[in-house]
């Protein structure tokens, strides 16, 4: 799996779950995607009609799956979770595996296709109707005797999420009215996200604590709360009060091996391995791939986005190349090296 996205029913997705926002006003950061959408959810209500379909991109753990939820939830009118179905691109291998999800498909509901890039090409054009008459073709019957029946569904809304929007095939981009890519959060961002989760879990965050954690969460809501996660454990564990403190935190943080950029091990890993096997680069991704042992679709989409926008590598027409800020981040002699 290029993200590390919790599988559903397990401990993780549980506490992902308990601690997401359920309403648009409870979202924090992303304020221009936050306005659009309520927006364009105001006009949907206001005509009683479901949202356009509407595709999130982005990288993993930023919210898509959030935002998501929170659709159906503001436009139920009794203020209910609304009706939300989840599946994904890989998961559905061929069209007979699209029909129960369409034909349960109920007024103004949401259907939420995540990795959507990765949907069979049969499928993708299964969904064509679906999405533009909210029409399905169902094949009755066998051999010569089958026969093909169009069935009209209810009116809903596909939320289709990707962390590659240009792997899209053109008709399915042209289906969706909405596009909204999601961005990296900043760091008073993330912090008030970890006040307001160490709230919902009953734990004291005191002084520059949730700074702390926002600053070495990569950007990521998932990241901060992994690490809040951590910091609680860390918490109940070394504090009499079960508070957690800027000293707590910072050696929570320290044990945790994340460094002051928020880089993990397979981060520094990835410029360690430019630096060190290929003299800085350039590379190519299929190469450092190899060298890593890391799928190419990670590198490309979880680690590689984090690491240009912090400016310690770039992506150029021969390759990957280590910047001067990436030798300096791990303490590293450029000159010694051989780099130039
Ligand atoms: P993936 O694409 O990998 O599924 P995602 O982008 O859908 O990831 P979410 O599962 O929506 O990410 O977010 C992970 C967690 O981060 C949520 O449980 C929630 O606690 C927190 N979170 C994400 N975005 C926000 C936000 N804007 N405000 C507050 N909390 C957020």
């Amino acid at each position: 799996e290029p993200d590390d996205t919790p599988a559903p029913g397990t401990p993780d997705a549980e506490f992902e779950n308990s601690l997401r926002p359920r309403r648009l006003s409870e979202v924090v950061g992303q304020r221009k995607v936050v306005e659009r959408l309520g927006i364009t959810l105001d006009a949907a209500r206001r005509r009683g009609e479901p949202l356009g379909h509407l595709l999130l991109d982005g990288p993993p753990g930023l919210g898509k799956t959030t935002l998501a939820t929170v659709v159906p939830r503001e436009l139920d009118p009794d203020g209910g979770p609304g009706n939300i179905q989840f599946t994904s691109g890989p998961a559905l291998r061929a069209p007979h595996d699209l029909v129960a999800y369409l034909t349960c498909a109920t007024r103004g509901s949401v259907l939420f296709i995540d990795e959507i890039h990765r949907l069979p090409p049969a499928v993708e054009e299964y969904l064509y109707p679906a999405m533009e008459d909210f029409r399905v073709d169902i094949v009755m019957g066998e051999g010569t005797g089958a026969r093909t029946v169009s069935l009209n569904i209810e009116p809903f809304t596909v939320i289709g999420a990707t962390t590659r929007s240009g792997m899209l095939t053109a008709p399915l981009r042209d289906r969706f009215v909405n596009h909204e890519r999601v961005e990296y959060y900043e760091v008073s961002d993330l912090a008030e996200i970890v006040r307001r989760n160490a709230a919902k879990l009953g734990l004291t965050v005191e002084g520059d604590a949730a700074e702390q954690l926002a600053r070495r969460s990569r950007g990521t809501p998932r990241k901060a709360n992994n690490l809040l996660r951590w910091c609680r454990d860390f918490t109940q564990v070394h504090s009499e009060r079960g508070v957690l403190t800027p000293t707590l935190a910072a050696r929570a943080l320290e044990m945790r091996e994340v460094d002051a950029l928020g880089l993990e091990d397979q981060d520094r890993r990835y410029l360690r391995t430019i630096i060190e096997a290929f003299a800085g680069g350039p590379v190519g991704l299929s190469t450092l791939s190899h060298a890593l042992s890391v799928p190419t679709d990670t590198l490309e989409d979880e680690v590689e986005p984090y690491l240009l926008r912090c400016g310690l590598m770039q992506r150029t027409s021969r390759g990957r190349v280590a910047t001067v800020r990436a030798w300096e981040h791990l303490g590293l002699d450029r000159a010694a090296d051989g780099g130039s």
